[in-house]
């Protein structure tokens, strides 16, 4: 058999011309601007030849400071396509890290929005290897000002202008090696420093198909892109949506629910991609009424655990089934997903527990349990161990640039053993291959000897009509180690209390996993990418939470 390399020009090439109806929309917030996929192809030609121009050659890195929007996804394309690596910046870093990451992939050129080209200014003084800034939208002059006067910046150009003019093909090159790099994503570094992830490819061009398959996702499909396309590789969407012909909707910076859920109704959005918290007030849109979402079926949830109440809400109240899945950075990320088996009666407690999971693994990705003794553990869906995983699409190394401190080196060759990813998560696995994560091995709550898993205590407080939000951390304990503190943000207008929610649990969960310590709060604190920050719920209770 002939063996061409796997290429993201390939995909391009693909979706832009056999699906080159197929459209990108971007929501302005009261409108939208669309491409279609022929478009976005000629688009992707004019911009590569574009970053030639600014001196683009080899490996470069190009980044990206973008909400999601045709620009950012045409920026997906020609940038691997053409032998450069993509690295999508998190716009939601803290500035320490934001510099940190920037540094350490030194992109030469970065393409901003221009609602992100003020705090964008105020970092790349800081970020040394940037020679161009591509700015889409108007340039204000004030925030030209602030790039022109960065004396490591030689040019700010305006998107438009500089892709005026610009040939709409392109000879993309056909020698790339499938395993070279095509982008990267950083990890949000919950501790220490972020570590950095490279795409090859092969690696991109397999999960693409893998998820796509999967996910049964196809042609007609208009899907509503929530993930950024700077969070874990944007869960594939740009590929996949190349692969199999799917319109990509953008919300771009509109992510409050009342403008996702206009956007649904204006474009008969059929799916979407987000984390729990982003669905979770998506549900309380659609449930105060007002607006026709009705062509919405399915939603993919990862990133965190989705809370079952929330699944069945929106299949009940809207037709819409949450589809859970579960990866990370590391693994491109999509690494399993909760399609029940055809045997499993539709409604029944069977099917909804299939569903509840973290998913099933993907072919292409194998997995294992490992105890902390370094022992496999069998798959019959109640041993727990740690997951690892290894395959074409998961990382088998971080990306170094040579500066890592040796304490930073051994931690990261830590994370693998013997070929395999540590994922460090921790879960079982039932004998047809569906994952229940018990939880993240550092969030475990450890009391008194007995584990107790903070993602069950979350689900279970969260099935309480009352609560909107709970998140579960272990807090020091003079008799048992740690206990388990509840942060609760309750519905408009509840008076439920500590009380009244132990009351609820009871009988849900082991008596002596419920929590005395419980904390009233507006709002969870959330990550970068929209998960519940467990870090600043720790720090905030490190004295035990108890009065
Ligand atoms: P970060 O470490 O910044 O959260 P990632 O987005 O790569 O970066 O997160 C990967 C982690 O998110 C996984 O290791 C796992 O702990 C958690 N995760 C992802 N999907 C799920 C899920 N469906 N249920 C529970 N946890 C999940």
């Amino acid at each position: 058999m002939q063996s061409p390399p796997l290429l993201i020009s390939h995909l391009l090439r693909y979706g832009t011309t056999i699906h080159g109806d197929q459209e990108v929309v971007t929501w302005t917030g009261d409108g939208t601007t669309r491409m279609t996929y022929a478009e976005v192809g000629a688009d992707a030609a004019r911009l590569a030849h574009a970053l030639r121009s600014l001196g683009i050659e080899g490996d470069d890195r190009v980044a990206t400071f973008m909400w999601n929007n045709a620009e950012h996804l045409i920026a997906y394309l020609a940038i691997p396509s053409m032998g450069a690596v993509l690295h999508a910046w998190n716009i939601r870093l803290f500035p320490e890290q934001m510099v940190y990451v920037a540094n350490h992939s030194a992109a030469k050129v970065v393409i901003v929005d221009n609602t992100l080209a003020p705090p964008l200014s105020k970092l790349i003084p800081h970020v040394k290897n940037i020679r161009h800034v591509v700015v889409k939208g108007p340039v204000d002059d004030a925030a030209r000002a602030a790039f022109e006067a960065i004396d490591h910046v030689e040019g700010v150009h305006d998107w438009a202008e500089l892709l005026a003019g610009q040939p709409d093909s392109y000879d993309w090159p056909e020698d790339l090696d499938e395993n070279s790099a095509a982008s990267m994503c950083y990890t949000s570094g919950t501790t220490g420093n972020p570590k950095g992830v490279v795409y090859s490819h092969r690696s991109n061009y397999l999960h693409a198909i893998g998820a796509a398959m999967t996910l049964g996702i196809d042609q007609g499909e208009r899907t509503l892109t929530v993930v950024p396309l700077f969070h874990a590789n944007a869960w594939g969407f740009p590929y996949l949506a190349m692969a199999r012909g799917v319109s990509l909707m953008m919300p771009d910076r509109y992510l409050q629910a009342e403008p996702l859920v206009r956007f649904i109704e204006a474009e008969k959005i059929t799916s979407g991609a987000g984390v729990p918290t982003v669905w979770n007030e998506l549900l309380r849109a659609m449930d105060a009424g007002g607006h026709d979402t009705s062509s919405c079926t399915m939603l993919m949830v990862g990133g965190s655990a989705a809370p079952p109440a929330m699944m069945h809400a929106f299949q009940e109240r809207h037709g819409i089934q949450i589809v859970h899945g579960w990866g990370m950075t590391e693994t491109s990320p999509v690494a399993s997903l909760a399609f029940p088996p055809a045997n499993a009666e539709e409604g029944s407690e069977e099917y909804w527990k299939y569903r509840y999971a973290q998913g099933r693994i993907l072919m292409g990705v194998e997995a294992r349990l490992m105890d902390f003794d370094g022992n496999e553990v069998p798959w019959d869906g109640e041993s727990v161990g740690e997951v690892e995983v290894r395959g074409p699409w998961i990382t088998g190394a971080y990306y170094s640039n040579g500066t890592e401190s040796e304490a930073e080196l051994a931690e990261v060759a830590a994370k693998f053993d013997d070929g395999w990813l540590r994922t460090g998560d921790v879960g079982s696995l039932t004998p047809n291959g569906f994952l229940y994560l018990s939880d993240r091995a550092k969030d475990v709550i450890k009391s008194g000897g007995e584990w107790i898993s903070s993602v069950d205590l979350e689900n279970a407080i969260m099935a309480h009509p009352d609560v909107l939000e709970a998140s579960v951390i272990g807090v020091p304990d003079p008799r048992w180690d740690e206990r388990p503190l509840a942060s609760v943000v309750l519905r408009e207008g509840s008076d439920a209390s500590a009380e009244s929610l132990r009351a609820f649990l009871d009988g849900r969960v082991a008596k002596w996993q419920i929590p005395e310590r419980w904390a009233f709060i507006d709002e969870v604190p959330k990550t970068s990418v929209g998960k519940f920050d467990k870090k600043v719920l720790r720090q905030r209770y490190a004295d035990g939470g108890l009065d």
